[in-house]
């Protein structure tokens, strides 16, 4: 069975909502005269647009939580949804459940990794599925309940998901396993995921990358053999550059703070820099 993914609902506006989040913490206005300066159009789209990626820049990060997503996932493996439940911050899910669904004719629907297709083994692989498949029929006909003949069934088997998630934490399961270190399938249904997005709202998709991503890490914290074997080519530096940058500095060998710089330090704040300094938190 095919893996599908469908963004099924979302917030409403997330462009909206996520902009009145950030403005409650910068500005004087409460949250009604925000909305009602958005409902009246004297902060236009682009104005709002422009200051949500000012602050996506930034650390300022509980805001996020407030845009949610909802999807429909289906073909995916119990070997996935395993690792998928492991995520338990800022999202909720469902799950077809094994106890209430009996696979009454013992077929159920499965999936067969590449890697078994391309070493030959299908018909190995095929069947086990069948054995399985037989066992637990021959269980259901003798009247075990179907949350005890489950016990025989693979993890290739197929499951579905109806999953609220807010875009926080969207973006910290793509950190993780949009990462070529992470397992395929699971690979697989973010990148769907972020497709999803994407078709709705691309500026929001932007954001859902791997953790070397421009706009996240920016550099792979993995292991250097990983970083060396990672088929992005390497795009990113590895994480022991910037050690060395670091040791480098700590040894003296980007020279020391100048008198100049000490200058600099005292000295009072200019326009530019104030204007800098009131948009920060
Ligand atoms: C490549 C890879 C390999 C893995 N291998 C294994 C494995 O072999 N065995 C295994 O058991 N698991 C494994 N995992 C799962 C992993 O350990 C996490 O359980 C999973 O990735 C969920 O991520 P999370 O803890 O960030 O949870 P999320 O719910 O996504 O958490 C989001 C964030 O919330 C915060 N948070 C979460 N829980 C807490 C808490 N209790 N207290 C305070 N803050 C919290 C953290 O900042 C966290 O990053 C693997 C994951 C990856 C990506």
């Amino acid at each position: 069975m095919a893996i599908e993914v469908v963004l099924t609902d979302h917030t409403t506006d997330p462009i909206r909502t996520l902009y009145t989040a950030f403005r409650v913490c910068y500005s004087s206005f409460t949250p009604s005269q925000i909305e009602a300066r958005i409902e009246s159009e004297r902060i236009s789209r682009q104005e709002m647009q422009e200051f949500i990626e000012a602050r996506l820049a930034t650390g300022h990060s509980s805001p996020l939580a407030q845009v949610w997503f909802e999807f429909g996932i289906s073909g995916v493996t119990r070997a996935f949804s395993h690792q998928f439940v492991r995520h338990h911050i800022g999202i909720s899910f469902e799950q077809q459940s094994q106890r209430y669904v009996t696979y009454k004719d013992g077929t159920f629907p499965f999936t067969t990794p590449q890697s078994v297709e391309r070493a030959g083994k299908a018909e190995v692989y095929n069947r086990a599925i069948e054995a399985a498949g037989a066992a637990y029929l021959e269980l259901i006909e003798a009247g075990i309940p179907a949350e005890d003949a489950r016990f025989l069934l693979p993890n290739a088997t197929n499951t579905n998901f109806k999953v609220s998630v807010n875009y926080l934490e969207l973006m910290h399961i793509a950190d993780q396993r949009l990462c070529t270190r992470a397992q395929w399938e699971f690979r697989k249904v973010v990148s769907l995921m972020r497709a999803e997005v994407k078709r709705k709202f691309p500026e929001f998709a932007r954001y859902l990358q791997p953790k070397c991503g421009e706009f996240r890490l920016g550099y792979c914290d993995e292991s250097f053999a990983d970083w060396e074997g990672c088929p992005l080519g390497r795009k990113r530096p590895h994480k022991s550059t910037l050690f060395e940058l670091y040791e480098r500095s700590k040894s003296g060998a980007l020279g020391d703070l100048s008198d100049r710089d000490y200058q600099a330090i005292e000295s009072e704040p200019d326009e530019k820099s104030d204007k800098t300094r009131s948009q920060a938190f």
